[in-house]
């Protein structure tokens, strides 16, 4: 495998959102999240990145210097060692200035240098083995809100079917209230129930997709029209903070600003989350939006 710039920057920035992303979880979740990626407390993963960033500068300087390349760590555990020796005794404050002060460098240094640096053999043998193993190994599972609705048959357990049916793969966090709420779009129908949900999954947006797919068959989804009635429908909000358009997704999704009845109950999960592509929170999102007809279900 030959990496590249582009590569080793996506990793970075990759990295930087690992640790932002830790800061944007609730946090009850924190310590949860940590132990699943291998580090007891949040300062074990910085002082972690940090050293890895610390030891590709090394390379990628050792690279450019040519003659001082001395560079080459094959023992992981040994490297661990080090690491956690550095990080002892040094706040998690410290260790965090540490860790953006050293990603800005590194990217830099990978911007800076010319082709030949990352081309190193051994530039090469430590990204792939030391950077791209590990992204993949820790490649976190996305955060992702997802809407539900149902007008036919029982409304109630056609959406408690639904979340129960979302694992393994989409793990609930966090479930809104229940709202009944006018039909929108075709107005000769039933009244919908809404709610919203909060999960993690490993899926990739397209593989959600599908998945939510197969739940609406599942729990009973026969063929209608667009904004018709429904035993369900499952819609991604957002998947992180990822902006998608393709034929068959799009992320956000493409009116959730416009309705009332999806930002109701996501206002219960998530009123700070912003809008990646209109830069506003849900809690603004619903400001002057028409909430008449839409009143609380069940807790
Ligand atoms: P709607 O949810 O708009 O009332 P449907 O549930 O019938 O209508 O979905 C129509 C299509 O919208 C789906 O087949 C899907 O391919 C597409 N779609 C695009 N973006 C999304 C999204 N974010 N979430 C769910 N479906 C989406
Ligand atoms: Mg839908």
């Amino acid at each position: 495998m030959t990496v590249d710039r582009s590569t080793l920057l996506d990793c970075l920035a990759d990295w930087g959102r690992t640790v932002e992303k830790f800061h944007r979880l609730p946090a009850d979740r924190q310590a949860a999240f940590l132990l699943r990626q291998g580090y007891p407390r949040f300062g074990d993963l910085l002082a972690h990145v940090t050293g890895w960033w610390q030891e590709g500068i090394h390379v990628v300087e050792g690279a450019r210097a040519d003659a001082h390349f001395v560079y080459a760590e094959p023992d992981t555990d040994a490297f661990n060692a080090r690491v956690v020796k550095h990080a002892q005794g040094q706040n998690e404050a410290a260790l965090e200035a540490q860790f953006e002060a050293m990603r800005v460098r590194m990217a830099h240094l990978v911007e800076e240098s010319p082709a030949e640096v990352l081309a190193h053999p051994l530039a090469q043998a430590w990204l792939s083995a030391d950077i791209l193993e590990h992204y993949e190994e820790h490649r976190l599972p996305a955060t992702v809100f997802l809407a539900l609705g149902s007008n036919l048959g029982d409304r109630l357990a056609n959406l408690h079917t639904a979340v129960d049916a979302l694992a393994p793969e989409v793990r609930v966090w966090a479930k809104s209230r229940v709202y009944e709420t006018p039909p929108w779009g075709y107005a000769d129908q039933p009244a919908f129930l809404n709610m919203a949900v909060q999960a993690e999954t490993d899926l990739t947006p397209e593989a959600l997709l599908r998945r939510l797919k197969q739940i609406e068959v599942e729990v009973g989804r026969q063929p209608s029209f667009r904004y018709g009635p429904r035993q369900i429908d499952l819609d991604i909000l957002f998947y992180d903070d990822l902006v998608l358009e393709s034929d068959v997704l799009t992320v956000p999704h493409p009116r959730l600003h416009e309705r009332a009845f999806v930002l109701v109950p996501l206002l219960d999960l998530a009123p700070e989350w912003m809008h990646p592509v209109l830069g506003k929170s849900v809690a603004s999102l619903l400001t002057g939006q028409d909430q008449s007809g839409i009143h609380l279900y069940m807790e």
